[in-house]
């Protein structure tokens, strides 16, 4: 693609920018299981905010699928994220670029009906929710 082509490229059905505000409700830490996934860098910055070592750290708190890391789940407990406490996020300073940039995830800015469905599970979507900018969400996009 060039240059050209970039500029001409027509803004996404969100350039008027999106309603949302986090209500720390911390539903999207638990429910359904799924993956957090974690790079060596996240694992080093929370362990470093648990005051614990990368290695005890990896043992108590992480999965391995093939050659990543996700976060435990605890399946006992609604698949709460493992550092969800009290429905806070405990390690909120340091928590991963997955939950950091939630809700603004390429499947959830698709099309305003993956937008919709996303605010079916996260109550900070909706219509009485600041006003997101457009750049501003492009900024957060994963
Ligand atoms: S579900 Fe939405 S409102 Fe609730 S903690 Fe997650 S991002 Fe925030
Ligand atoms: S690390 Fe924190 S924000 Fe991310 S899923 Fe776990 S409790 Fe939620």
């Amino acid at each position: 693609m060039s240059n050209q082509d970039v500029k001409s490229s027509p803004l996404p059905w969100y350039k008027e920018g999106l309603r949302f505000k986090c209500t720390e409700c911390g539903k999207c830490c638990t429910g359904a299981p799924g993956y957090v996934w974690v790079t060596e860098e996240e694992m080093s910055a929370i362990a470093e905010l648990l005051n614990i070592s990368l290695q005890v750290f990896k043992r108590k708190y992480v999965r391995q699928r093939d050659n990543r890391y996700a976060l435990v789940e605890k399946k006992s407990q609604n698949n709460d994220c493992v550092f969800l406490k009290d429905n806070k996020c405990s390690v909120y300073q340091a928590r991963p670029t997955q939950c950091r940039t939630f809700p603004w995830w390429k499947e959830n800015l698709n099309s305003k009906e993956s937008w919709d469905l996303a605010a079916q599970s996260c109550e900070g979507i909706n219509e009485q929710a600041p006003l997101v900018p457009y750049d501003q969400i492009e900024k957060g996009l994963k």
